[in-house]
């Protein structure tokens, strides 16, 4: 399909726009984005939702607007008012639209509660809000139509207690969006707000209820919707380089990678991890189906699949020698990168899937605390959520 080609793939890579308009709107043709929202009648079972999400990472889909999107309609489905849900979710829904999470700042990515953007009403029927502040991390907000914004609406109570969640349409005035490239060829934005002015009907939830909402996006976030499978690439791309002589007068000298017992290892190791990933995913969506909370089963599979990645990239790299190192750019040396440079950026592109969606700390914090029966570690952090 003309949507999900090789030159797609690496121009999203080159880009660092992880998102295909295309690819997009052929999803939302066939339904597939209502599938995270209940109140739809496209919408999915937590499996059906779960093996749209692992077909998209084994096809190294640039899946990052549909994985945002899907969980704003979510949580629009679920808490937004009805005529928010009226004018923005169709949209969404449709592919004509898609939606970016603005969660973490400056000083609360982990700890997020501490949001610090300002909301304030601009009269005393609270008719319109105006936001002041700065975001950092907001993935393809230049992309995209609305962000879900977490603010700061009561500085004097706990900070839970005081955020309320909006609905921002990014063509307002007053939003400027800066980028920011990561090591693992992605791009993601620091955005400011300054005197931004958004009527009510963009909140979701109730004012100072911001808390709530953010719980409904984190548990869908961590559920079952992506981040569970990268080593699926990796593997394809490894296992195909693995069983390839390499050419006479190379260090390989027409062997094998795979000849050697430790690439098999590494290998071997990296495709058992990959059925442990995919099995922890599946029982997320059970406890789902069974009506019991996700959350921790969630965090667990985000956190086991994203080491395991990481794992496996770096023992690759130590079996691959110095084509482990290269990128699939390098050219005109004595040795050539492994499996087409897969291997390298994997070992770049983990380190970021260890921290984006809460990083593997406060996992741990979060299995420790609310698995484990353990005392807390310290209060606040997104772990609570
Ligand atoms: C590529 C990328 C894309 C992202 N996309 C988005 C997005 O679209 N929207 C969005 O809102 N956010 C996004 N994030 C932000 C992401 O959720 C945060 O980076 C993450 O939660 C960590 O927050 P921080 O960067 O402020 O680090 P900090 O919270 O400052 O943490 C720094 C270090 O301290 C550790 N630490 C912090 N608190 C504790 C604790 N209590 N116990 C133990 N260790 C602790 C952390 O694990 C980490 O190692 C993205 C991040 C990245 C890298």
């Amino acid at each position: 399909r003309s949507w999900l080609t090789d030159e797609v793939r690496a121009q999203a890579r080159r880009t660092g726009t992880v998102h295909v308009p295309a690819l997009h709107r052929a999803l939302a043709e066939r339904g597939w984005l209502a599938a995270s929202a209940p109140g739809e009648r496209a919408a999915r079972d937590p499996f059906e939702l779960g093996a749209l999400f692992r077909e998209l990472e084994l096809a190294d889909a640039p899946y990052h607007g549909i994985g945002t999107t899907m969980i704003v309609a979510g949580v629009l489905d679920q808490l937004g008012s009805p005529a928010l849900r009226a004018e923005v979710l169709p949209r969404l829904l449709a592919g004509e639209a898609t939606a970016v999470l603005g969660y973490s700042e400056p000083g609360a990515g982990s700890d997020v509660a501490s949001a610090r953007t300002r909301a304030v009403p601009v009269d005393d029927a609270r008719s319109a809000w105006r936001i002041d502040g700065q975001k950092m991390w907001t993935t393809l907000a230049h992309t995209a139509a609305h962000c879900l914004l977490l603010t700061r609406t009561n500085p004097d109570v706990p900070k839970h207690r005081g955020l309320t969640m909006f609905l921002v349409p990014m063509d307002t005035p007053g939003i400027t969006i800066q980028p920011i490239h990561t090591i693992a060829d992605e791009r993601t934005n620091v955005v400011f707000y300054d005197d931004v002015i958004v009527p009510d009907s963009c909140r979701i939830g109730e004012v100072d209820g911001g808390w709530r909402v953010m719980a409904v996006g984190l548990s869908l976030e961590r559920g079952v919707m992506g981040s569970t499978a990268m080593l699926e690439p990796l593997l394809a791309a490894v296992t195909a380089w693995a069983r390839v002589p390499g050419p006479a007068g190379s260090w390989l000298d027409g062997e094998r990678p795979g000849d050697d017992p430790a690439v098999l290892t590494a290998i071997a190791r990296a495709r058992a991890d990959a059925e442990a990933a995919f099995l922890l995913t599946q029982w997320t969506a059970w406890l789902n189906v069974a009506g019991q909370s996700p959350a921790v089963a969630g965090t667990i599979a985000k956190l086991f699949a994203s080491t395991a990645y990481q794992r496996a990239s770096r023992e690759l790299q130590d079996v691959a020698g110095l084509g482990g190192i290269l990128r699939a750019s390098a050219t005109g040396g004595v040795v050539a990168s492994a499996a087409d440079g897969e291997i390298e950026r994997a070992a770049r592109h983990s380190c970021v899937v260890t921290i984006q969606g809460g990083t593997t700390e406060i996992a741990r914090n979060l299995v420790a605390e609310q698995r484990l029966g353990l005392p807390k570690t310290r209060q606040g952090t997104r772990s609570q959520a």
